[in-house]
């Protein structure tokens, strides 16, 4: 059965694709037209005007309100599918530029073997405080994966001998757990939360370097992409044995639980845990023109140098036979975070405004009582392979704009009598008072600049 349809429909996915690249539109088109539409009608979420009288973050509220992400319990929350929409964008943007520094993904599992902790010394509860362990029937302890440097190294055992077998980058995006003592920021912080964690593998620490350099370019440009890059900052944090410092990306708000000491002239930032006479003087910094700020960390990027690979003994051949130990860095980074992160920076007293890259859609399209002219535009929106969310339901004006606002598009498309009594569609953006009339093809070029122009 399965070798007569696959090459079938190996062909028609080589047709599509070659007849969209000779329109000039790249293969995320075809995602796009495959994915993005809902009719809101059809949506099971609802929007809601209060938040659960216990959350206490805004983020939380913001996202529980908007029919993103449903509260279980402290610090645990289900994504909807508005929620997973942002989500996946959001993890989408990090694996383009992981792979595109030569990230190779992978899935490890949550369930966690003592065995390799022990042997790093870190299944203690004394030496990690957050661990969440359970026992198989036959009472064996093992644990929730709070963090993979471990099992990833074991793992590598099996495939690395020799010099020619680095350096390698693999990562996955994955639920990490952590019984965290506080979980009232929102999905800022979660007991069970998305990290994307990249572990590189090197012969040698200026290999090492090397990459980690390419990471941290890689991860401005993955906060940018984000919408958060001009608040984020790469601070100087607290390093380990094989470095004096680490890397952490912290973005500043209110809602934050790091401070951070930033030179604005020179956009070096320091973190309050590290900040001492000899780290200024390291730096090149004057305490008297640090800035203060609440911030997240939003990343983490660290040298590990032979931390877990001499525990392990993940070893390799060089080219002159000798035995030496892998040297590795470790590189975080949670999507959940920074969706609510997101949301904390960029919502206003209405709701959420979505950064193009990780809005759940690029358009939001409403129609107050004239359907019929909508699902026209609706059609020829999903034609464009533009993501529609299209407001069907019955409803009242207010209700339906007040519900936009909230849920944060950072696009609407109005279809009224009065948009075609003055010929044609309103089109708005979630951030300006007022919209403008357009056609059908004016404000089908718009609309398709703007969402392929960075494509
Ligand atoms: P924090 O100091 O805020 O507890 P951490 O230093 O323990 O964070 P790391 O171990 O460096 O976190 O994890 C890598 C990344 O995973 C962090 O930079 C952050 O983006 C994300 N992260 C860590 N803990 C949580 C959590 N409880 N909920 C959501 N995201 C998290
Ligand atoms: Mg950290």
């Amino acid at each position: 059965m399965s070798g007569a349809t696959a090459p079938k429909g190996a062909v028609a996915f080589y047709f599509l694709k070659y007849k969209i690249k000779s329109v000039k539109y790249s293969e995320k088109m075809i995602f796009q037209v495959l994915w993005g539409l809902m009719k809101q009608s059809k949506l099971f979420t609802k929007t809601r005007k209060d938040a659960p009288a216990d959350e206490v973050s805004k983020n939380a509220e913001l996202l529980i309100r908007g029919g993103f992400v449903n509260k279980e319990m402290a610090g645990v929350y289900s994504y909807l599918p508005l929620g997973l929409r942002v989500m996946n964008k959001i993890s989408n943007v990090i694996r383009e530029e992981m792979d595109a520094i030569g990230g190779q993904e992978v899935k490890m599992t949550v369930l966690q073997d003592s065995d390799v902790w022990q042997k790093s010394g870190r299944w203690s509860d004394e030496v990690v405080d957050n661990w969440f362990k359970t026992k198989l029937k036959n009472d064996t302890e093992i644990g929730l994966g709070f963090t993979h440097e471990e099992p990833l190294t074991a793992l590598l055992k099996n495939h690395i001998s020799s010099y020619k077998d680095l350096p390698v980058y693999p990562y996955q995006i994955q639920a990490k757990f952590r019984n965290e003592t506080r979980a009232k920021s929102g999905v800022m912080r979660g007991r069970e939360f998305l990290m994307k964690d990249m572990y590189s593998f090197s012969r040698n620490e200026a290999e090492h370097l090397a990459f980690y350099e390419r990471v941290q370019n890689a991860y401005k440009k993955i906060y940018t992409r984000l919408g958060v890059g001009h608040l984020t900052y790469m601070t100087f944090a607290s390093g380990g044995t094989f470095s004096k410092y680490s890397h952490e990306f912290q973005t500043i708000t209110g809602a934050g639980e790091d401070l951070i000491y930033v030179d604005e002239e020179t956009g070096i930032a320091v973190n309050q845990e590290v900040l001492n006479d000899e780290v200024l003087k390291d730096l090149n910094l004057s305490r008297e023109k640090l800035v203060e700020h609440k911030a997240v960390e939003v990343g983490n990027i660290f040298t590990l140098g032979t931390k877990f690979s001499e525990p392990l003994q993940l070893n390799f051949k060089d080219e002159e036979g000798k035995e030496q130990k892998v040297f590795m860095g470790s590189y975080g980074l949670g999507p959940s975070r920074i969706m609510g992160t997101i949301v904390e920076v960029l919502s206003d007293d209405k709701g959420i405004i979505w950064p193009k890259e990780v809005s759940p859609f690029h358009v939001h399209l409403i129609s107050l009582n004239e359907n019929e002219k909508a699902n026209e535009l609706y059609e020829t929106l999903k034609k464009a392979g533009i993501e529609v969310l299209f407001d069907d339901r019955e409803a009242n004006a207010g209700e339906k704009f007040a519900d936009s606002d909230l849920i944060g598009i950072p696009v609407r498309v109005v279809v009224s009598k009065r948009s075609l009594e003055e010929g044609g569609y309103e089109m708005k953006s979630r951030t300006e008072e007022k919209g403008k009339i357009l056609q059908e093809e004016g404000l089908l070029k718009e609309l398709k600049d703007y969402v392929f122009q960075t494509l």
